[in-house]
């Protein structure tokens, strides 16, 4: 059939099973045009199919040449609907990884279960013995627990009210917005989905079942960002949530002898997970432009990439005073944010294409769909079924 981008809000329901591919192959040629890292050999990327998940699994796999197994929570292709792009991509990559000859396996369910969690545990015993490098990448609005109860996150400040600018992004207009305060319990909520607990059950199952190397490193992500976005992120429900993440890292490199845990601090970008952020996607759309008037703009896997090669797999990593790797550096630039600072307050829907970069916006929220990916006939018929070659076809029985 031929795909046509449908946008529901800050998402688009369909995905370009072609175009995905061709968002996947883009990276991995990015990578391959890069020195190679002398890195890990053996990695389980948790929340593989998308955004900085998706691209730590490709730099292991094409900058180190690392076994992958990567777990995803996305749908196939059914009848006229696309599958989601996390799909497509993770289907893209194994076809290629295989072309490369890199072992690539998908798991694809809830990666806060212990089914998923046991079904790693048999996968990495049954083929690779044991893993030396953990990505923990995943962004949910929610999740399920062994005895049903479910937390659902939440994107909201902890002191009070907070109003700030924001771009309504069904019309690049731009309004005040209110951000409510989160109750106690939607905090504790919101660190139990996007804290370290479930991060840390991965790195102890997969220790007690004897999966992890000698050497063992891990890593989860996290922002922190200039001033104006610290009332929703940094000192918000989810920066609660991404203190205890980074707190559960040190926790895990203080008890578990074998493991060193790290919090990387990325930059800002456009992903399913952030664009669902009040305030951050029109930070993000000014960003673009000052960072690209720069020269300093990197996507997902030039941050990843940058950070395997400069920060992590190198000699001694490099790390800020509280212990983090720093892939936010060029974007926490003085010089960066003065000139975000200066445009922040006189940005008004009339001279919202002058100052911020709202092509370059849409032109990544579009393309973490396979829509508007050079090269890709889009007016051509395609096959919306595309099997990931790891995963078994469900076959429908009437
Ligand atoms: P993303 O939405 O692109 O990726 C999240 C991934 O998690 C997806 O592959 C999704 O399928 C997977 N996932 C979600 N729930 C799952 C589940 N229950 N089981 C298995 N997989 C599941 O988002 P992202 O921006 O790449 O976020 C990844 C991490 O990076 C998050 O911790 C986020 O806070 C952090 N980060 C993001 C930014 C940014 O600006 N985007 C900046 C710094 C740090």
């Amino acid at each position: 059939m031929i795909v046509e981008p449908k946008t529901r809000g800050f998402i688009c329901i369909t995905a370009h099973p072609v175009g995905c591919a061709a968002n996947v192959n883009r990276q991995i040629d990015y990578v391959l045009a890069q020195p190679k890292v002398d890195g890990p050999k053996k990695v389980l990327v948790l929340g593989a199919s998308t955004g900085y998940g998706l691209a730590s699994r490709i730099t292991s796999a094409f900058s180190c040449g690392a076994a992958t197994i990567g777990v995803i929570f996305d749908k196939p292709a059914s009848g006229n609907r696309t599958a989601s792009a996390g799909w497509y991509n993770s289907a893209a990559f194994e076809q290629r990884a295989n072309q490369e000859g890199l072992y690539a396996k998908t798991i694809n369910g809830d990666a806060f279960s212990q089914e998923v969690k046991d079904q790693v545990i048999n996968l990495i015993k049954q083929d690779l013995g044991q893993v030396d490098l953990i990505v923990y990448s995943l962004a949910s609005p929610r999740r399920t627990m062994a005895d049903g109860t479910i937390y659902n996150s939440v994107l909201k400040s902890t002191d009070g009210e907070y109003t700030n600018r924001s771009i309504d992004l069904k019309d690049n207009s731009i309004s005040m917005v209110s951000i409510s305060a989160a109750s106690p319990e939607e905090i504790e909520a919101t660190v139990k989905v996007m804290g370290g607990e479930d991060w840390q059950d991965w790195v102890v199952a997969l220790d007690q079942a004897g999966c992890l190397a000698d050497h063992t490193v891990t890593m989860a992500y996290s922002y922190l960002g200039p001033e104006l976005t610290h009332p929703i992120y940094l000192k918000g429900s989810i920066g609660r949530a991404k203190e205890h993440l980074h707190a559960t890292a040190q926790k895990m490199t203080r008890d578990m002898q074998h493991v060193t845990a790290y919090i990387s601090v990325n930059k800002a970008l456009v992903t399913q997970a952030s664009a669902a952020i009040p305030v951050v996607p029109l930070y993000i759309s000014i960003l673009y432009k000052v960072m690209k008037a720069a020269g300093t703009h990197e996507g997902c896997i030039e941050q990843i990439a940058r950070l395997y090669q400069d920060k992590l797999f190198v000699e001694n990593p490099i790390v800020d005073e509280a212990g983090r790797l720093r892939v936010d550096d060029w974007e926490m630039e003085p010089a960066i944010q003065q000139a975000v600072d200066n445009i922040w307050p006189n940005v008004r829907t009339e001279n919202v294409t002058e100052y911020c970069d709202i092509t370059g916006y849409w032109e990544d929220f579009y393309q973490m769909f396979g829509f508007q990916m050079p090269g890709v006939d889009y007016a051509a018929d395609v096959d919306i079924l595309v099997p990931i070659p790891s995963i078994p076809v469900e076959v429908e029985v009437d």
